[in-house]
């Protein structure tokens, strides 16, 4: 019998492999009191480890950056000034000279009290530093001890599906696309470092399972489904069909894409519809450009600040955004500032321990109270904007007043560039996310003060339905589909039109089927979705009639349950579109 174990779809793609469970944990290192003449010896050996480990880190840093980009191979950076913090390597030489401990032991020591110091904070922030400490505590203590390393991965063999706990970007970054073909872990989140860089790898992955590497076996058959969040064990017949289907359309698609991306982005009727890629790092946009985008919707920021020690400089993330103004030179780039707390935790911030990251101190608060922080970033927004039709976007925005700051600390930046000489283009705009009920009901209003609304139906669905977007345990309940949401969503499209501002969509619906056909008769004609769905968001766009689609949106607003919002779509959308296709890889809200 097949198993089915739903996570968090975090990077695209499917793939089918034999189980590999990789067991990269911590050895047991034994209890060793040493004489004194072999403590210099200790301290040598300890020594010769850590540069070891700094070396091989050092190339891992390197070979990364030829492969994936500079700001990939940054995210190693934590764990290079880790070998060289005095608070690990010294602490551990104090042991093996007080103590008389051999080198493994007083390291070992050492390492679980920064950890039971680290832990005691229960703060999220801590996570990703607990992780990469991990990282460097299995490679140095396998080195110490003389057992082989476990992190090295070069003899994984062919046809894999790496199964485990957790990953780190060390690891992550040796798996070879060609032969590892799907990931699945008990943890991490979209935001995690290892599953960035797994993004950027292409290898499809399924993060924050909870008990997936114990239910799963070595050498068993599985399937993993980047983007629905499932992993199939033991597939049977039905499950290994549908795994062809899906392949067979996304190596279609992919002989397609070329011809799809040159077609107008226009539904039966010839209704223009606007579609933008959403980019987690710069180095997607040229394969963003290759799917046809036309422009970014959102590009997200926080991989400038995310694990790092040390707040980004100007003239870095300066660069990130040019790169990507310079890959759309006559369209537009969005670019959405700092969106931290939540899940994401710069470990330079210190952030406050909260009991609800996500209703506490997060995106817009953060940077208003963190000026030096948020200049910076509008400073390289605004230089960035020399080079193509860049727009500011701000997340999680309630209130006017919160715009009129915005604004304010802007124009700052923008005279002081003026005081300097350093171009940029002043006829830029300043949009909101419209991602909370607040905002959506506020519409009216943030709208006098907005060039632009993009409405983030991720957290606006959260934040409506009061369900954590992050809980695997609530996924059912996470519905856009809600007729509060639905509402909500009419509404601002109304008040955007009537204010005269551009409304998109720029959370995950706008790439569901049913959402896009839901929106664009909503009057959302620009959609936002990250660059892999943009040719089956196209081919959707292409296949409706706008009129069928208002009609349906008609009744889907007035319908009482989530239910018949769906039961109203997939009548409007009746034989034009084959959903079959799609309710395998989407939790469609079925109609019963
Ligand atoms: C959203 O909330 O819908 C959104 C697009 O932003 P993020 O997913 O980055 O919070
Ligand atoms: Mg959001």
């Amino acid at each position: 019998m097949s198993k089915v174990l739903d996570g968090i779809g975090a990077s695209e793609g499917i793939g089918a492999g034999r189980v590999h469970i990789l067991n990269w944990g911590v050895p047991e290192v034994p209890h060793r009191s040493i004489d004194s003449d072999e403590v210099e010896g200790e301290v040598e050996h300890l020594r010769e480890v850590f540069e070891w480990a700094k070396k091989r880190l050092l190339d891992i840093e390197d070979s990364t950056e030829e492969r994936l980009g500079a700001i990939e191979a940054r995210i190693f950076e934590p764990q290079v000034l880790m070998l060289d913090d005095p608070e690990l390597i010294e602490g551990a030489t104090l042991y093996i000279r007080e103590n008389r401990l051999s080198a493994a032991r007083a390291l070992d020591w050492r390492i679980l009290e920064i950890q039971a110091k680290w832990s005691r904070t229960a703060h999220p922030m801590v996570l990703d530093r607990l992780n990469d400490l991990q990282d460097l505590q299995v490679r140095l203590l396998h080195q110490l001890l003389g057992l082989p390393d476990p992190t090295d991965v070069s003899s994984l063999g062919e046809d894999v599906i790496v199964i485990t706990r957790n990953l780190t970007p060390s690891l992550t970054v040796q798996f070879d696309p060609a032969l590892v073909l799907g990931i699945a872990a008990d943890q991490g989140t979209r935001t995690a470092h290892w599953v960035m860089l797994a993004r950027s790898l292409g290898i499809p992955t399924v993060c924050g399972m909870g008990v997936v590497s114990e239910q799963a076996r070595a050498g068993q058959e599985a399937i993993v489904d980047g983007r629905i969040g499932r992993v199939v064990l033991d597939p049977d017949e039905h499950d290994r069909s549908l795994f062809r289907e899906r392949e067979t359309q996304i190596l279609a698609w992919e002989d397609e894409l070329e011809s799809i991306a040159q077609l107008p982005s226009i539904t039966a009727d010839e209704q223009p519809v606007e579609l933008r890629a959403n980019l987690d790092m710069p180095g997607e946009a040229e394969r963003a450009r290759l799917h046809g985008a036309q422009g970014v919707g959102l590009f997200r920021t926080e991989f400038l600040v995310v694990g790092r020690n040390q707040m980004p400089g100007e003239e870095e993330q300066y660069q990130a955004y040019r790169s990507v103004a310079e890959a759309f030179p006559k369209q537009v780039v969005t670019v959405r500032t700092f969106d931290l707390g939540g899940d994401k935790f710069p470990m330079f911030l210190h952030m406050p321990a909260e009991e609800n990251p996500f209703l506490g101190w997060r995106a817009i608060r953060v940077c208003l109270d963190e000026p030096e922080l948020f200049r910076t970033q509008l400073r390289a927004i605004l230089r960035a904007s020399a080079h193509g039709d860049i727009r500011i976007m701000v997340p999680l925005v309630n209130d006017v007043e919160e715009i009129r700051q915005v604004r304010e600390l802007v124009e700052e930046e923008e005279e002081r560039l003026r005081r300097d000489g350093i171009p940029f283009n002043s006829g830029y705009k300043l949009g909101i996310l419209v991602e909370t009920p607040a905002a959506a009901l506020e519409a009216v209003e943030l709208a006098r003060h907005s060039d632009f609304f993009s409405i983030g139906t991720n957290d606006l669905t959260q934040y409506t339905l009061a369900v954590d977007r992050t809980s695997a345990r609530l996924a059912k309940l996470f519905n856009p589909f809600h007729p509060a949401v639905v509402q909500l969503l009419n509404s601002v499209s109304r008040v955007a039109k009537s204010a005269g501002i551009e409304v998109s969509v720029c959370g995950e619906m706008a790439a569901n089927p049913l959402g896009v056909f839901l929106l664009l008769g909503l009057d959302i004609t620009t959609l936002s979705v990250a660059w892999p769905s943009l040719p089956e968001v196209k081919k959707m766009v292409r296949s409706f009639r706008m009129e069928d689609a208002r009609r349906a949106a008609k009744a889907a607003v007035a319908a009482p349950t989530s239910r018949e919002v769906v039961e109203c779509l997939v009548k409007g959308i009746g034989g034009s579109v084959d959903l079959s296709a799609f309710s395998g890889r989407w939790n469609l809200p079925t109609s019963h």
